[in-house]
């Protein structure tokens, strides 16, 4: 069992791994500033891993004890900022064992108007989080890094050894960040870090409680269609049908975000029980699946009809994008376990049962309550 500090643990990568690593015995500390998660997330993680109802009620008990004993804690805080993340690992007691960082920004439009937030939140968030984690005397840390940085390669699958060409601000970020943690592993004996490079994310827990809840406009493929399949978005707009790929669609490896977070799991167990290393990983299927063909399957596994339209390419955008991942199952025997259709299904469950995301039942402890609480 090992206290884990989990930045962006309100996000959807985050909710997700909070519960798997609440389900195998680990503490976790959740530090997240709700930029783009819900504290409601949190309170349903909660909820799933049977930790016992957590509502505004029992929101002066929390930072004490949270639910079910002092298993999961909840603090608003934003990673730039060394207070709040002394306080994140002061919680209950101190004692983090390890750092999960998922908190950062990931629109790659976005990044393109407006780099310097992305530098601030994703480097410098970093670096502040790393001047942390020494000033706590923990060197374990894993890192939400991004199939991104490989840019528009045309090896297929993509082996971790391919060059990184990094083509918008989101991915120099990214790359700058490994970079630097690549450099933090070698300056001192000790550091045991993981950078997790995720394909395609997508679908649900199971339950259809936690899911990916996008702030606007949905950017990626997979929760713009269930925002289509729930009549929140009149069509989908399939960007380019003259890619050299078998439909002219985009191939990508989708991966269920509950086979992410487990990889997330294994990881950790590895660095804890392995001597201090600098571990790099693929975190995808192996498979590939064009735009069409994840249509169809929503459609099929649903009983829907999904209204779409061919237009134009996306700047930026590249043909295929699919993962070489065997070094993950060799290294910490992972592979994904869960199919298209399961994520079709999961992803249905989550948007058919929450149109408007966590929107429609948000849970709004206050920055105050949780502020005081936090400082004890
Ligand atoms: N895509 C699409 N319509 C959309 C969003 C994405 O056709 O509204 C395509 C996109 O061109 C790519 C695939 O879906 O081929 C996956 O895109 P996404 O943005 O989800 O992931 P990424 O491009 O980062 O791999």
């Amino acid at each position: 069992m090992t206290k884990v500090l989990l930045t962006g643990g309100a996000g959807f990568i985050g909710s997700h791994t909070g519960l798997a690593l609440l389900q195998t015995g680990h503490q976790v500390v959740v530090v997240d500033d709700f930029s783009n998660g819900n504290a409601e997330a949190v309170r349903r993680v909660a909820e799933l891993a049977g930790l016992g109802p957590w509502g505004q009620a029992a929101a002066d008990h929390w930072a004490e004890a949270g639910p079910g004993g002092s298993r999961l804690h909840l603090i608003q805080g934003d990673v730039r900022s060394p207070q709040d993340l002394d306080r994140a690992f002061a919680v209950s007691g101190g004692g983090i064992g390890a750092v999960l960082h998922f908190a950062g920004l990931k629109a790659v439009g976005e990044s393109m108007t407006q780099p310097l937030r992305y530098w601030d939140v994703n480097v410098t968030g970093t670096v502040r989080l790393l001047e942390a984690m020494v000033r706590h005397g923990c060197q374990t840390l894993v890192f939400s890094s991004s199939a991104t940085l490989y840019g528009t390669t045309d090896t297929v699958p993509i082996p971790e050894t391919a060059p990184l060409q990094p083509i918008n601000p989101y991915g120099y970020t990214k790359a700058a960040v490994e970079r630097m943690l690549t450099d933090v592993a070698a300056s001192a004996p000790g550091w045991r870090i993981a950078l997790l490079r995720y394909f395609n994310p997508v679908g649900a827990h199971p339950s259809g409680r936690i899911g990916e809840d996008p702030n606007g406009l949905p950017n990626n493929l997979f929760p713009f269609l269930c925002q289509v399949a729930g009549g929140r978005r009149q069509r989908l707009d399939v960007f380019g049908g003259d890619w050299p790929t078998g439909d002219g669609t985009g191939v990508r490896d989708y991966l269920h975000v509950m086979d992410l977070a487990e990889g997330h799991g294994r990881a950790l167990d590895v660095l804890l029980a392995e001597p201090p290393q600098l571990l790099t990983l693929n975190l995808g299927s192996g498979q590939g699946h064009s735009v069409l063909e994840l249509v169809r399957a929503f459609e099929t596994t649903n009983g829907l009809t999904l209204p779409y339209a061919v237009v134009g390419r996306r700047p930026g955008d590249s043909a295929v994008s699919v993962a070489d991942p065997r070094q993950a199952e060799r290294r910490m025997g992972w592979r994904t376990r869960r199919s298209l259709a399961d994520i079709c299904r999961d992803g249905w469950a989550w948007q058919s049962a929450n149109p408007q995301g966590y929107r429609s039942n948000e849970w709004h402890p206050t920055g105050e309550l949780i502020g005081a609480q936090q400082v004890s």
